[in-house]
């Protein structure tokens, strides 16, 4: 099996200029044919890519959806939890063979005149792209595996969703640590010390402890207080206990999911001991979410991010219902119990 690397490209834009357009189109083939490689060496078929760079990005990803008919075309909103998004890897059939990367200039175009500042925002923009075309690789191989054809997203089981939220945080893990291995062979050899030897370029370079921070702020405050919120406006009639629930699942998949980005980069940077401790006595709320993302990522956390295509589908399975349990248990201890009845979801406050 011999990859095929071509893609397509599509700049869409008048405030971009030409030189970004081209880095663009540069950067997209070199970034392509890194992962296509890579996806070779695992035993996976690559794919149709095409990178499109959009000044008006949110409303480039709604038409991608809306075009594909997904559940999430309505309403695409670029706040995250923690930061903005920037950028999406969007699978555009059943079988994960096409896929479009939609891409914000942002740190192309930035009007800053000092050329530190250009250069470290021209890094991210790179590791932004690694980062997507790892979306790609990690799509792959659960399609060509057949994972993907077990799993429904978005599930209407609690179980189902348990699982997808973990597995959601778990892919922006891998997709970050391949990210972050990548862009040390597209950029040169990390400037070092005198006496050390040169390394690669790592994701920690460019943010050093910045999401870990990030991590530390919402789990110390306003993410807690939503969920505890959530739950004690249930307890007092102020909601309905589905409104709570919601509620509940959507910032703990949010947080699971800015903790995946906050591990990869502290583990990039030998950071994990200070990630850990940084978290540590916060409150209940971030303990339990703490212990709950330590089980989801474990099983890969030492062994590695990526399989081969014959192991994958044994590796995905046992990954998910890792997973799956670990969320189910984290929900509990925010106050919620869901189990499936076979006809719904039967949810029981915990009091
Ligand atoms: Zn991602």
């Amino acid at each position: 099996m011999t990859n095929d690397s071509s893609i397509k490209v599509e700049v869409h834009g008048k405030d971009i200029s030409p030189e970004a357009a081209d880095s663009f189109r540069h950067n997209a083939a070199e970034i392509n044919k890194i992962f296509a490689n890579l996806a070779e060496e695992f035993g996976v078929p690559w794919c149709e890519v095409t990178f499109i760079l959009a000044e008006d990005y949110a409303a480039k990803v709604a038409e991608i959806e809306a075009a594909i008919g997904s559940p999430f075309a309505q309403n695409v909103s670029t706040d995250r939890v923690g930061g903005v998004a920037r950028a999406k890897a969007i699978s555009m059939d059943d079988d994960s063979a096409q896929w479009c990367l939609v891409f914000d200039p942002f740190y192309l175009v930035s009007e800053d005149t000092d050329p530190l500042v250009i250069l470290g925002d021209r890094y991210v923009f790179l590791l932004t792209m690694c980062h997507e075309v790892a979306h790609v690789l990690i799509g792959r191989t659960r399609a060509e595996c057949g994972f993907s054809r077990e799993i429904d997203r978005p599930s209407k089981t609690a179980c189902g969703k348990a699982r997808n939220f973990a597995m959601a945080a778990l892919e922006e893990y891998r997709a970050d640590a391949l990210a972050s291995a990548v862009l040390g062979l597209v950029l040169p050899e990390a400037a070092q010390r005198e006496g050390e030897s040169p390394r690669r370029f790592t994701s920690h370079d460019l943010h050093g402890d910045s999401y870990g921070e990030g991590l530390v702020l919402a789990l110390s405050g306003p993410l807690v207080s939503a969920m505890c919120e959530a739950v004690a406006d249930f307890r007092s009639d102020v909601c309905g206990l589905n409104d709570a629930v919601v509620k509940v699942w959507e910032l703990s998949s949010a947080t699971l999911t800015l903790f995946g980005h906050a591990q990869a980069i502290a583990d990039e940077g030998g950071r994990a001991d200070a990630l850990r401790e940084s978290l540590a006595g916060l409150n209940n709320v971030a303990d339990s979410i703490a212990r709950a993302w330590a089980a989801i990522v474990e099983p890969i956390r030492s062994s590695g991010v990526m399989f081969t295509l014959d192991q994958a589908l044994t590796i995905e399975r046992a990954l998910a219902k890792t997973g799956e349990r670990a969320v189910l248990r984290l929900w509990e201890e925010l106050g919620i119990e869901c189990s499936d009845t076979g006809d719904g979801i039967w949810v029981e406050p915990v009091l």
